[in-house]
């Protein structure tokens, strides 16, 4: 609140009220207010899962589907996780967020599991500040355990920079993750910068070609340039390449041409909710 604010802004600049912009004020004050908001969300379980099935290109299986955040504001309606990530992520809140979807997340696919659905891998976002929580793998095996779900129909994924911010503990972690059968995933692909020489020491199963690569697919000749030299880098590593953001036929076109393994993006499917996937995968219940 305003008082909150006045107080830290007299803290750090003593009197010199004049030394903050009136716009940092007010965003500095709109960060306390979704900051309470969210642990209030938290309690409240405003937070929900949608889930967005990924398709093998080859077979038009579904093999997996990502679990994507939402958030039911009771006043300003769903809330897109861009909104209010970074926020959860400055303040640390992101740790019981994150564990609300790991644990969420699990349990989901164990009913569907539970109730005959062709058994799917469920893919959790992790960022930056939940990868580097001391217990992260205490965690994991939390979720795991307390939903009864088998580890190999987990993925996690991560990041490319959160990776490069400190290479030797992400591979720590990532193999602490290997070791109990969670799958992982370098997400936003193509967005950092990791070394060539770096990503075939990494864990991971599954390259995912960022959807700004994907946008122009059908007439950008540098995107295609990028798209084509990930699933070859893919290949040569032994690792599976998916594309995201993929809408148009053209863009399945060249994805197919190029061989590419699988996809997810609206094209096939915006993300939806656990009762929708059950409607796709299940089909009529007698
Ligand atoms: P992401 O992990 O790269 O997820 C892909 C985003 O692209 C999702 O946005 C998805 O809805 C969107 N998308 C998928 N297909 C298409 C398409 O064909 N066209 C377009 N235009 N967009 C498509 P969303 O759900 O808004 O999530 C945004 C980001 O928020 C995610 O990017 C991820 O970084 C983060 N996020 C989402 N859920 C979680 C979570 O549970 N935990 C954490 N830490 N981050 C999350
Ligand atoms: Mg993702
Ligand atoms: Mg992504
Ligand atoms: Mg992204």
């Amino acid at each position: 609140n305003a008082d909150a604010a006045m107080y830290r802004a007299k803290e750090f600049g003593r009197d010199n009220f004049q030394f903050y912009a009136p716009e940092f004020n007010i965003r500095t004050q709109e960060k306390f207010v979704l900051q309470e908001e969210l642990r209030n969300g938290l309690a409240h379980s405003e937070f929900t899962l949608l889930y967005q099935p990924q398709v093998d290109l080859r077979s038009g299986r579904i093999f997996a589907v990502e679990a994507l955040i939402r958030w039911k504001h009771p006043m300003r309606g769903m809330v897109a996780p861009d909104a209010f990530i970074p926020t959860a992520e400055e303040t640390g809140l992101i740790v019981p967020i994150g564990d609300w979807v790991l644990h969420e997340a699990c349990r989901q696919n164990k009913e569907w599991q539970d109730a005959g659905l062709p058994p799917m891998t469920v893919c959790v976002n992790v960022s930056a500040r939940q990868f580097r929580e001391k217990n992260l793998i205490g965690r994991v095996v939390d979720a795991l355990s307390a939903s009864g779900l088998e580890a190999r129909y987990l993925e996690v994924e991560v990041t490319e920079s959160l990776i490069m911010q400190d290479i030797d503990v992400a591979v720590a972690t990532m193999n602490a993750l290997q070791n109990l059968g969670v799958q992982i995933s370098i997400d936003d692909f193509g967005t950092g910068y990791s070394s060539l020489s770096a990503l075939k020491t990494f864990p991971v199963a599954r390259l995912k070609i960022d959807k700004s690569f994907i946008n122009d697919l059908a007439t950008d000749e540098n995107d295609q340039a990028v798209a084509s030299a990930v699933i070859s880098l893919g290949q040569k590593l032994n690792l599976r390449v998916i594309a995201e953001g993929v809408e148009t036929d053209d863009q399945v076109a060249f994805l197919r041409e190029n061989n590419c393994d699988e996809m997810q993006g609206y094209h096939f499917s915006k993300p939806i909710s656990a009762q929708d996937i059950e409607k796709l995968l299940g089909g009529p219940k007698d």
